[in-house]
């Protein structure tokens, strides 16, 4: 048997991190075990369409990595992969089910309903339809099509008994079918609703694994007994863990945009986390731990290495709160691995973001300096603000000072004019001029004091990058100018 499993995502707004772990546990168990992994779009319910989603979905999974080898825009053997383009079929099947009385036509307008519901709550009925189209005569129901009455079909859901179903995570679950109402399948606008729609493409997509947010397992006795009135097989169910905030207090599913928590900004959408400066390889490491561990107590990993070891039962299917105090961390990893180059190129887009001019040449001198300090591409805007922005370079002349250093202005001069004349401005000749003059410029001998002031001085900023960098990043003609201008401050 070939693994199909599908990320079945609505475009009803953009992709969710909470979607993000759905999507990722299907991808890891299909690239784990050599099968497919498959994105459909069900966009039945089109009141909720938000403009724009469908693309964030789509650009959100492929950021992450998460590439599919089925889905609306590279086609595949069961298309197409968007319900809405799938009308036929599911009237087609919901038809089926009337002749083979696993469904009826319900002409029950919505006043109708609303009444009905009124009378069981004064009654202290059991609420829910009553199944009053269910057993209209066949002259009854033409009457009502002679009206012009347009019906929904609903489903003859079992009267009595009950419904098990074996969850891969969870074991078996059974509800009792008296709780179980006659669900519309497909409405009076000829739409079929999710139920009948994700039943029928599951079944013909011929995916083997459903894995699934926990909030649809209430839905799953309905879809159970849809595959056995088609006579179909069911494929293994599996409701992911709940995701919580990163204090557990709630549940994520209920924000769809960053909110804070304590000293967390808690980042909802994928996109948010790309904004923010995240690598895709961190995020997809972090969502790993929500419900699922690497095992030999390794954190840190990539969905490639997790995936030959992602099996549904070592889900765990206790509620999960997001990991959000390993990211950081882990984004500072994966940070440092990236080759200069490479993260010369990431860092960019943020820089130009913030309105700056990026030449990559002369971030790439700066680059090797600054990556132990980064936990974010962002981080970058602020500590390189000296490079890119001259007008907010404006030191505070009295931090120009520093007790240890005998004569400051005599020391500035010395280091403008060494910056300026040094033959080769490379880090290792700027630091063994700067050093040399530092170590004369106190009584100690000590070059700190100068070297502290000076990278005050040039980038000025107290959280910069190392001075030696700075400056060969600067260059020699805006460092010198600096440092002129620091000059006359001290006079
Ligand atoms: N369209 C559903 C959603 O947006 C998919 C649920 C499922 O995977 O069956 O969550």
């Amino acid at each position: 048997m070939t693994v199909r499993v599908r990320f079945a995502p609505s475009p009803t707004g953009f992709l969710h991190i909470g979607g993000a772990r759905t999507a990722l546990f299907n991808w890891l168990f299909a690239r784990g075990h050599g099968g497919q992994f498959i994105l459909r779009i069900e966009d039945t319910d089109q009141k909720r369409y938000v403009e724009g989603s469908l693309d964030d979905i789509m650009a959100s999974l492929r950021w992450l990595g998460l590439d599919w080898d089925e889905g609306p825009d590279v086609g595949g053997p069961f298309g197409p992969y968007v319900q809405s383009e799938r009308r036929e079929l599911y009237r087609q099947w919901a038809d089926w089910l009337i002749e083979n009385g696993h469904a009826y036509t319900c002409y029950c307008s919505s006043a109708e309903l609303k009444q009905m519901r009124k009378e069981q709550k004064e009654n202290k009925d059991r609420l829910g339809y009553d199944r009053r189209c269910r057993y209209l005569t066949a002259a009854q129901r033409a009457e009502r099509e002679a009206a012009g009455l347009t019906p929904v079909v609903r489903f003859a859901a079992p009267l009595e008994g009950t419904t098990t179903f074996h969850d891969a995570i969870r074991g078996d679950i059974t509800y009792a079918n008296e709780q179980i109402t006659d669900q519309v399948l497909l409405k009076s606008d000829g739409l079929p609703t999710y139920h009948l729609a994700n039943v029928v493409d599951d079944h013909l997509m011929q995916i083997t694994h459903i894995m699934r947010a926990d909030e649809w397992i209430n839905t799953a006795p309905l879809h159970v007994n849809l595959y056995k009135a088609f006579g179909w097989e069911q494929p293994v169910l599996a409701h992911l863990p709940v995701v919580l905030s990163p204090s557990g207090k709630g549940k994520l599913s209920k924000r769809d945009q960053a909110f804070q928590e304590g000293n967390d900004l808690v980042l909802v959408q994928v996109r948010e986390y790309k904004t923010n400066g995240y690598l895709p390889e961190a995020v997809d490491n972090f969502l790993t731990n929500v419900g699922w561990s690497f095992g030999d107590d390794v954190e840190k990993f990539t969905i490639r290495e997790a995936a030959p070891r992602f099996e549904l039962e070592s889900i765990n299917p206790a509620p999960t709160n997001l990991p959000y105090s390993k990211l950081d961390w882990l984004n500072s990893q994966y940070i440092q691995e990236m080759d200069d180059l490479a993260l010369a190129q990431a860092l960019k887009p943020y820089l130009e973001e913030t309105g700056y001019e990026v030449n990559v040449d002369s971030l790439l001198a700066i680059v090797p300096a600054m990556k132990v300090r980064l936990k974010r591409l962002t981080d970058g805007n602020e500590f390189l603000r000296f490079l890119f922005d001259d007008d907010s370079w404006q030191p505070d002349p009295a931090k120009l000072r520093h007790n240890r250093l005998v004569d400051p202005l005599d020391a500035f001069v010395r280091s403008r004019d060494f910056v300026r004349d040094v033959a080769s401005f490379t880090v290792a000749s700027v630091a063994e001029g700067l050093y040399a003059i530092g170590e004369q410029a106190t009584d100690t001998g000590k070059a700190g004091p100068l070297l502290g002031v000076l990278r005050y001085a040039v980038t000025g900023q107290q959280a910069s990058p190392p001075l030696f960098e700075s400056i060969v990043a600067l260059g020699r003609t805006r460092t010198v100018e600096r440092l002129d201008d620091c000059i006359a401050m001290l006079q």
